[in-house]
């Protein structure tokens, strides 16, 4: 090639590097796009064709971050200086006495910078007259790993900055919780946790898997610049930026531990809606001056602090698997752990959902398996942390554990459907009648239902109408006491809300929410008992499967009797006077003309009468409310003519 030929090219090569990295920088670091992703391409493919066709590739050019040759292995580095770890704090009083201890060594204003503690891998990058040179993980701090490559790829990683001197930037690689999902859709291997992916696709020697992950980089300190002194911790961060670098997502200057305490509190609170794992906030104290007095013990510098959060996930070895008969007969499988300390409980047992939950999270007795907690309910198994030669293969059970019935494999769950005889699924059906927001019945724990079970064959509710003084007294530990307070209990329990009553038949998925809904829809009992699938799905928080269970329960010829039996001795309130002061509808006559496109007439009208209105078939000037559909012929013009308000299917939707 002509060398000014070859010249112009590098020429334009360095403007559509400058102006790609430009374009890149303000959309990654800076959350802000500058030109279209059109635009990008166009320039980005054309920098290719020139770097084919010259056979030369700047430092910086973007062509860098899609991955290069594969490596045979990590180069061990040593650090240009030490890359610290982080005293840790697990609470106030921590915070407090890392605070005096600096205090015994020097005076200081307090003024404190409080940045995330991110949860990825720690990495540090030299630049060296403006080009990244090298990039390493932590190592033992010492000595760490050659990943420049890998780091290259990064896209939040500038490959080239302003300032021409030697430096070190230290920072964290992350992966978006978002990138994470996608990644996970369309990739055969599923990562579980966002700081292995990181730490995965970082130490991979196929710069291109890294590229793939789709990471990056926070950063959060100079740990070495031999020429240039910085006054604070905020004018490392404000130099960083400077230089292009992300420097995550919260930095604050406060000048008091109360401060601290209260970000704590605001971020213990918000930290699960971020898009990245933070495992807790670095505290550092801002002023270098007071720093370098400080200095630092073997392992960590003595000016900063790590605030912790408590770990929500652990692993443990999952011991055995115990099938559970739930109260509809549904069997769970329960995981026995190796006992292990979460959020400063010890955790035994955790749920695995069913079958299908085994297979799809290849989960083997003795895995070691990740466990979460989450809220109140019973921790969850994740995934399997390792997976060992000694590991056996769960097997699905054929028969109920409890009455020893052949179970009905629903594909997805399985079923024992001994409902009348298996004790498990009986027991459990009549203390959730009996319990506080059903029908309230004290007394009649477990305990006291197996035994009444086992000694009377008491199972179905009615049952428990028919239990009298002599037969009480007949159970282990019921004196004379206790008897009248479950008898006088039993006796208040036969005036009962719908909405309790609901409840207590344990209908799957039928919490007291949804109760409460059914009951302010239906009012009363029988009109819930009539309720179509259709008419049900139009209930709030209500789905298809929970319709079609509500549905299933109140057709089946046994559940109806059982509820006929029930009502020779409950008196349920209904709900009949709450409807017709509260909806929209509320007392206005209203009529459906035209298609409807999202329900049936029939449903429509429902709503409406569910509201308290009334419907009816000819518009007159009594008519409030038409409720006009596609393609309304005369009815709309009548309405129309009369000056009635006429409403669309859209508002329609609004106001239920
Ligand atoms: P640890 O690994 O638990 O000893 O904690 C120290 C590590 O916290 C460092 O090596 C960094 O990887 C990480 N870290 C995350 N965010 C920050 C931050 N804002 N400042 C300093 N270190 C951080
Ligand atoms: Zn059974």
């Amino acid at each position: 090639m002509e060398e000014t030929k070859k010249q112009e090219l590098i020429e334009e090569m360095k403007v559509l590097t400058e102006k790609i990295n430009k374009a890149s920088y303000s959309y990654y670091v800076l959350d802000n796009p500058i030109i279209s992703d059109k635009e990008w391409d166009e320039m980005y493919y054309r920098l290719l064709d020139i770097e084919k066709e010259t056979g030369i590739i700047l430092q910086d050019s973007p062509s860098q971050k899609v991955g290069g040759e594969i490596l045979s292995k990590f180069k061990k580095v040593t650090h240009s200086k030490k890359l610290y770890s982080l005293a840790k704090a697990q609470s106030i009083e921590e915070i407090l006495d890392w605070k005096s201890r600096n205090e015994n060594i020097t005076t200081f204003d307090e003024e404190y910078s409080v940045e995330y503690k991110y949860d990825g891998l720690s990495l540090c990058i030299k630049y060296n007259g403006g080009k990244l040179v090298m990039a390493t993980t932590r190592g033992n701090g010492e000595v760490g790993e050659d990943v420049t490559e890998q780091v290259k790829t990064i896209r939040t990683v500038p490959l080239s900055i302003n300032y021409k001197g030697e430096i070190d930037v230290q920072g964290e690689g992350i992966i978006k919780l978002s990138e994470l999902e996608k990644y996970n859709k369309v990739s055969e291997e599923k990562l579980k946790n966002a700081r292995n992916a990181v730490a995965g696709a970082i130490r991979n020697l196929d710069p291109k898997v890294t590229a793939s992950r789709r990471l990056d980089f926070y950063a959060y300190n100079v740990n070495y610049c031999p020429d240039k002194e910085f006054s604070s911790q905020e004018e490392i961060c404000e130099f960083l930026k400077e230089q292009g670098f992300c420097i995550g997502n919260y930095f604050k200057i406060v000048h008091s531990i109360d401060e601290i305490s209260e970000i704590i509190k605001n971020v213990e609170k918000t930290r699960n809606s971020l898009d990245y794992l933070i495992d807790g906030l670095v505290i550092k104290i801002n002023n270098s001056k007071v720093r370098d007095v400080l200095g630092s013990t073997e392992k960590t510098p003595r000016w900063a602090v790590a605030y912790k959060f408590e770990a929500e996930e652990t692993s443990t070895i999952l011991n055995s698997i115990t099938w559970q008969v739930g109260r509809t007969g549904k069997i769970t499988p329960v995981a026995e752990l190796e006992p292990t300390e979460l959020c400063g409980v010890t955790i035994k047992r955790a749920t695995l959902n069913n079958y299908n939950d085994i297979l799809r999270k290849q989960v083997k007795l003795g895995d070691r398996v990740f466990i979460r907690r989450s809220n109140d309910v019973i921790p969850e198994i994740l995934s399997v942390a390792e997976t060992y030669e000694t590991s056996k293969i769960i097997e699905k059970i054929t028969n109920c554990p409890c009455c020893n019935s052949l179970l009905e494999d629903t594909g997805i769950e399985l079923f024992c459907n001994n409902h009348s005889d298996c004790r498990a699924q009986i027991v459990l059906k009549l203390t959730h009648f009996a319990s506080r927001n059903a029908m309230n019945i004290e007394g009649l724990s477990v305990k006291t239902t197996e035994q009444l079970f086992d000694k009377f064959n008491v199972k179905y509710f009615s049952d428990i109408y028919n239990l009298n003084f002599e037969m009480l007294s007949k159970l282990d530990g019921f004196k004379d006491k206790k008897i009248n307070n479950i008898l006088s209990s039993i006796e208040k329990s036969k005036n009962v809300k719908l909405a309790n009553f609901i409840y207590s038949l344990g209908i799957d998925g039928v919490g007291l929410k949804t109760a409460k809904n059914l009951s302010k829809v239906y009012k009363n009992l029988q009109n819930l008992m009539s309720a179509t699938i259709s008419d049900l799905v139009l209930i709030d928080d209500i789905a298809e499967i929970m319709a079609t269970d509500i549905f299933t329960y109140f057709n089946d010829e046994f559940n109806k009797l059982e509820i006929e039996k029930l009502l020779k001795f409950v008196n349920i309130e209904n709900n009949d006077d709450v409807k017709v002061s509260n909806g929209f509808f509320a007392g206005k006559k209203v009529v459906l003309t035209g298609t409807l496109t999202k329900f049936k007439r029939s449903e429509a009208e429902k709503i409406i009468e569910s509201q308290g209105g009334t419907t009816s078939s000819s518009v007159s000037s009594s008519t409030d409310i038409v409720l006009a559909g596609e393609s309304a012929g005369s009815k709309l013009d009548k309405a129309k003519k009369l000056g009635i308000y006429i409403m669309s299917e859209e508002e329609f939707l609004k106001y239920i």
